[in-house]
């Protein structure tokens, strides 16, 4: 098994398999047929085509046409196998919209291409490294305990403003709703009482008092309501892009498939080597974020032995890690932001129900260190930067100010660096929302009441200890549970920080909680587009230089989140900057559609 530079492992490729990477067993099914059926009737390997659209044509047809000439011509313009001497197979798909990543960002201008810039579903694929789209956001908010999100319930992944809103049945009267078709009525109580799922729940119970946040289940049930609505699930296919190359008329654009993938390859006894290839009209690079950012002092081992976690890291690289849970109680949890107060929060709220439900006073031992004292602000970002073009317009229309004077300044400047400054300042880290801080059962009340040690200091060293767990007057009930080989292997090991304010601690894990690195999204991939094609970015960040519509270039290619951070403004990253990204790049969709 190799590690390639994207981070993602790989084992090297079987010969004489195949499978598609598409995620519809049935649909892969019907490919393998068609290739049996090829395969047979083929009388020069070399020059073996099929070129068809499992979406528009029927199984019937294609199977006749196959028997007759091995080639089907009603549709080329989607699917090219080409089977060459070497017996290495080169699928080539043939698409007008590939979308990179199919995280916030790729589901909703995937959604808005389909539901506001009339695109078909078909022209449209969504390739993610993951098994389901929103799998990253998913997994990384459930990791930090977060209970409601930090943006309000006009944040979301469907193109109505309102229509998380109405899906748990609060009523938004006659307010503006954009030109969705449909959307604006008024629902029936019957009907509203119909779209609540979440069981035994009200409106109440849905969205925080304050800024109407949307609680993370309900937010999470909307979303998946939306890949439903627009059947995105069957646009995804699940790979790795590594390669892009704009050429005269589309963007080459290779794939590659995980090793899970590769592996259910054997089962297939067809072709041989199989790589795929996307033809795309345009793509659009919604990639997220660069990797969690690891403090200096954290080694592979601490990572591997389970000592030290990053709660962002991806759940699926992990699963090489040990688990220690049977022996993990005091923690330390590291960062100054919300995703660190989010998670020293959960870990009262268990202490509290464990201790409750065990009628035991055992308790873990809960230490945050943060560099910096924490800092108040409701948002992300100033609300200036979440306005669309839409809403601007509007507000101009109703006698308002119109697009925000923050918004319009960062426009003007057409110096990057400048514009980078702007983003730092308005983009502050480490903060986190009054509710968290102050409200009941927030902070400052579990820190008051010694529920939680804080430290404001840095790490400055690390060691490992040995510790005899009679020494230990808090020993886990599960340890005594446990057999005598695993207490061997297993027993006394904890980790010893010692902290620049002076104080040291010893705890069984510490989790990370500070955030994401500041580089260029896309590692090797986004660098060697940038070298080899000449695309423009900052001298001073590094970061992609895209016209109005987020086009980079003129080729074919769109960004969204933090690649669109230039353009965009500071909320890029967001859900908001999703909605901001999908408003722009359907402009520029309209337009090549006209
Ligand atoms: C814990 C947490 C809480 C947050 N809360 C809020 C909030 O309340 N409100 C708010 O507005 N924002 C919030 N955010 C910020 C923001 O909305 C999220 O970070 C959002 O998930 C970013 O979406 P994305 O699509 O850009 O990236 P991601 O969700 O990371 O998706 C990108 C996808 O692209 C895939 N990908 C990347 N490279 C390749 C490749 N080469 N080939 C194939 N696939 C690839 C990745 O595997 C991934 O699935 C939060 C973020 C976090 C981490």
């Amino acid at each position: 098994m190799t590690s390639n530079d994207d981070g993602y492992e790989r084992t090297n490729f079987k010969k004489k398999h195949f499978q598609f990477p598409g995620r519809s067993n049935s649909l892969r099914q019907f490919l393998l047929i068609l290739l049996s059926i090829s395969w047979m009737t083929s009388t020069r390997r070399d020059a073996t085509i099929i070129a068809f659209n499992p979406a528009r044509i029927t199984h019937t047809s294609t199977i006749n046409s196959l028997s007759t000439c091995n080639t089907i011509t009603t549709n080329q313009r989607d699917v090219d196998v080409d089977v060459d001497n070497d017996e290495s197979t080169n699928i080539i798909i043939k698409v007008p919209w590939l979308i990179i990543g199919g995280g916030i960002h790729g589901v909703h201008i995937a959604a808005s291409l389909i539901g506001k810039g009339g695109i078909k579903a078909t022209d449209i694929q969504i390739v993610d490294a993951n098994e389901s789209l929103l799998h990253k956001w998913k997994s990384r908010t459930a990791a930090t305990g977060m209970e409601y999100l930090r943006s309000s319930a006009g944040y979301h992944l469907d193109l109505d403003e309102h229509s998380l809103r109405r899906q748990f049945g609060v009523d938004t009267g006659n307010a503006a709703v954009g030109n969705i078709k449909g959307a604006g009525r008024k629902k029936s109580k019957k009907n509203r009482k119909k779209n609540v799922s979440l069981q035994g729940i009200t409106s109440n119970d849905v969205f925080a008092k304050d800024y109407e946040r949307p609680r993370l289940d309900a937010f999470n049930e909307h979303c998946d309501s939306v890949i439903t609505k627009y059947n995105l699930d069957q646009l995804h296919v699940q790979g790795i892009v590594t390669s892009i190359e704009p050429k005269e008329g589309h963007v080459k654009v290779m794939l590659s498939l995980l090793s899970e993938q590769k592996k259910n390859n054997s089962e297939n006894e067809i072709g041989g080597m199989i790589s795929y290839t996307y033809k795309a009209q345009n793509i659009i690079l919604a990639l997220g974020n660069d990797e969690p950012s690891y403090a200096d002092w954290v080694d592979e081992k601490d990572i591997e032995q389970g000592f030290v976690r990053h709660i962002l890291e991806d759940t699926q690289k992990r699963s090489g890690e040990k688990v220690r849970d049977h022996d993990v109680k005091d923690v330390a949890v590291l960062g100054g932001g919300i995703t660190a107060a989010h998670k020293v929060l959960e870990l009262v709220r268990t202490n509290d129900s464990t201790t409750r439900t065990n009628c035991s006073t055992l308790k873990r031992r809960i230490h945050l260190i943060s560099r910096q004292p924490f800092k108040e602000q409701q948002f992300d970002t100033h609300q200036d930067w979440m306005m669309d073009q839409a809403a601007s317009k509007r507000s101009e229309e109703g006698g308002g100010y119109g697009t925000p004077d923050r918004q319009k300044k960062f426009k003007s400047s057409t110096c990057w660096k400048e514009r980078r400054k702007m983003i730092v300042k308005e983009r502050v880290a480490g903060t986190v929302t009054p509710a968290i801080f102050r409200g009941e059962g927030g902070l400052c009340y579990a820190i008051n009441n010694g529920d939680i040690k804080w430290h404001h200091a840095e790490v400055v060293k690390k060691r490992y200890i040995e510790m005899d767990m009679d020494e230990d007057e808090n020993v886990n009930d599960n340890y005594n549970n446990i057999d005598a080989t695993t207490k061997r292997s297993t027993q006394k090991r904890r980790i010893q920080l010692s902290l620049s304010c002076g104080n040291t601690i010893e705890v069984d894990e510490v989790l990370l909680a500070t955030g994401f690195g500041k580089k260029l999204p896309g590692g090797k991939l986004i660098k060697d587009l940038v070298k080899n094609f000449d695309l423009e970015v900052s001298d001073f960040c590094g970061f992609p230089i895209v016209d109005e519509n987020l086009s980079w270039g003129s080729k074919g290619i769109y960004v969204a989140g933090a690649l669109a951070e230039l353009e965009i403004g500071p909320s890029a990253r967001n859900i908001a900057g999703a909605r901001l990204a999908a408003e722009r790049i359907l402009k520029a969709a309209t337009k090549t559609k006209a």
